[in-house]
């Protein structure tokens, strides 16, 4: 089976929906064609030599990058300019790339869920709220014994998601009545006779920027020419999304302790934190990439320490003026755990789809920072 780029689309849209981006964000595919045949693809932080070196080495065709390769407005493509010549080698070579930035950010199970994962962070919520999706219930009647299939469809489709739990669905029983009349092919009974059919009720919630994929789904899966369904508009606030997370560490932690852990499990040299070293670090906020401004959300949700890169100067300053620990794990080192995990899943999906191309990590890139010695 031959893999196109438009089916990975469709598996990181699902993972990340475009229109969980932040406003101006880069995203989609920047370079390439979603017709293109892919042979091996690779994950990555960034679209650089290490990624164009490692295309080469394993045959990939396809880079899923987490920055954008192309942000700013493009002005020129110099080939003399190192980002001119990336471009120019991308497409020479016929590679093509897709970006997942401020969406996979948002996305519930994307880069802080990560983190929150591997730092043993029990998520709570997020620090600041971008979108809080509208919620629509889902009422549909189907015939006994067709209940689980079409529970899976519209499951697998977006609905019945409530917080960590899937296939949330109420379900009762009762008897449908129809009458087929002419020009009618029924799936039961016959034309022009009244059909009693025990049947359920299936009930559920999904987040109304699913609702079409759910339709279809539901048609796909329903066994009558006419299914009976309706789509209700809910008036609760729906789920909310957002940048960073805040939770409590399973096991409370002196900083330190916690500055350590990070470095371990970051895989990062450079740690840098504030505060004193055996303050206890129970409720946690948590950002990865660069989390300065938000600060002041972390210091609302009374975080103990905020974890996160690029903590500036000013930052700093104030967190500490206002009694906040923070480690500085890096913008590389809380976002490049995203990397390997992005990789598995998609190779998992691709797998389960039945396509053998594989998926690899671009590892060890960041800045080669050189940290001095003591001494
Ligand atoms: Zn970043």
């Amino acid at each position: 089976m031959s893999l196109r780029v438009q089916k990975l689309m469709d598996l990181m849209n699902d993972l990340a929906p475009p229109h969980l981006a932040l406003k101006n964000d880069s995203i989609g595919l920047q370079i390439g064609h979603p017709e293109e045949e892919i042979n091996n693809i690779l994950t990555t932080l960034d679209v650089d030599e290490q990624a164009l070196a490692a295309a080469e080495k394993y045959d990939a065709n396809l880079v899923v990058s987490h920055h954008p390769l192309i942000f700013t407005p493009l002005t020129a493509i110099d080939y003399r300019r190192p980002d001119g010549n990336i471009i120019k080698e991308i497409i020479r070579r016929r590679i093509n790339v897709f970006v997942a930035h401020t969406n996979l950010d948002i996305a519930p199970t994307g880069v802080n869920n990560i983190l929150c994962n591997i730092l043993e962070v029990e998520k709570a919520g997020v620090l600041e709220i971008t979108r809080q999706e509208k919620l629509l219930k889902l009422v549909v009647f189907v015939p006994a014994g067709y209940e689980e299939n079409l529970r899976d469809g519209i499951a697998s489709a977006g609905a019945g998601w409530i917080g960590s739990y899937s296939h949330c669905t109420f379900q009762s029983a009762g008897t449908g009545t129809f009458l087929p009349l002419e020009n009618t092919e029924p799936f039961i009974g016959e034309r022009g006779k009244l059909e009693k059919v025990d049947e359920f009720r299936l009930e559920t919630v999904l987040p109304a920027s699913r609702q079409k994929e759910v339709k279809e789904a539901l048609l796909q899966n329903h066994p009558y020419e006419e299914p009976a369904y309706e789509f209700y508009k809910l008036e609760e606030a729906g789920f909310p999304l957002g940048l960073g997370c805040w939770g409590t560490l399973t096991e409370p932690l002196p900083l330190k302790e916690l500055a350590r852990k990070c470095r371990q499990v970051l895989g990062s040299d450079t740690i840098r934190y504030w505060g004193d070293n055996d303050a206890q670090a129970h409720k946690i906020a948590l950002c990865g990439g660069s989390g300065g401004n938000l600060i002041s959300r972390a210091l609302q949700r009374e975080a103990d320490v905020f974890i996160s890169g690029d903590f500036k100067y000013h930052d700093i300053q104030y967190a500490r003026s206002m009694g906040l620990n923070l480690i500085d794990a890096g913008h590389y080192g809380t976002e490049y755990p995203l990397v390997p995990w992005l990789a598995q899943y998609l190779q998992d999906k691709l797998r389960a789809w039945g396509a053998q191309n594989s998926v690899r990590p671009v590892s060890g890139g960041g800045l080669d920072e050189n940290i001095l010695p003591e001494g």
